[in-house]
C-alpha cells in the first residue's frame, strides 16, 4: 500500500480566494483576504491513497508421492521489468501439455503458449534440473 503526501490548500471561506502561500495563509493572527477582507479560512487536504493487492493461487495434483502430474498457478506475478502481470500456467504431465498465458495490467496478452511439454522443455521456468546437454553413456564410463 502506498500513500502519497497530502496536498494542502488554504482558501478564503467567504469568497473562495486561494492563498498561494499555505504557511502565511494558515498562520495566526490571520491576514485579511485581499479580495473581501475576511479572515475566515477553508483548509483543504487531498489524500491520494492507492492500494494494490496481488495474489497468486497455485495447485499441484499428485498420484501418491510422485512428481505432480498436474500443477499450475494463476495470479499476479512481478515480471523482470518490475511490472505486475497476470500469469495463468498449467503443466499437465499426464496429457503432455504446457499452457501459459501472461497478461499485463492493461489486459494485453504478453505471452500465450499452448504446446506439448516435450517441446516446451529446455527453456523458461520448466527448465529441467538435469544438465541441458545429456551426458551419453560412453562419456560416463
Ligand atoms: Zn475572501
Amino acid at each position: 500500500m502506498a500513500v502519497s503526501t497530502a496536498a494542502a490548500q488554504v482558501a478564503c471561506s467567504t469568497c473562495g480566494h486561494v492563498f498561494d502561500d499555505y504557511d502565511a495563509a494558515s498562520a495566526l493572527p490571520r491576514l485579511a483576504c485581499p479580495d473581501c477582507d475576511s479572515t475566515g479560512r477553508a483548509f483543504r487536504h487531498d489524500l491520494n491513497d492507492s492500494v494494490e493487492i496481488h495474489e497468486q493461487l497455485a495447485f499441484k495434483a499428485r498420484h501418491g508421492g510422485q512428481k505432480p502430474f498436474l500443477e499450475g498457478k494463476s495470479g499476479d506475478s512481478k515480471s523482470h521489468d518490475a511490472r505486475w502481470a497476470t500469469v495463468e500456467q498449467v503443466v499437465d504431465r499426464e496429457n503432455n501439455r504446457y499452457r501459459k498465458k501472461v497478461t499485463d495490467s492493461r489486459g494485453n496478452v504478453i505471452r500465450d503458449v499452448d504446446e506439448s511439454l516435450d517441446s516446451h522443455r529446455g527453456y523458461g521456468s520448466a527448465k529441467p534440473k538435469r544438465p541441458a546437454t545429456p551426458i551419453s553413456n560412453s562419456q560416463i564410463n
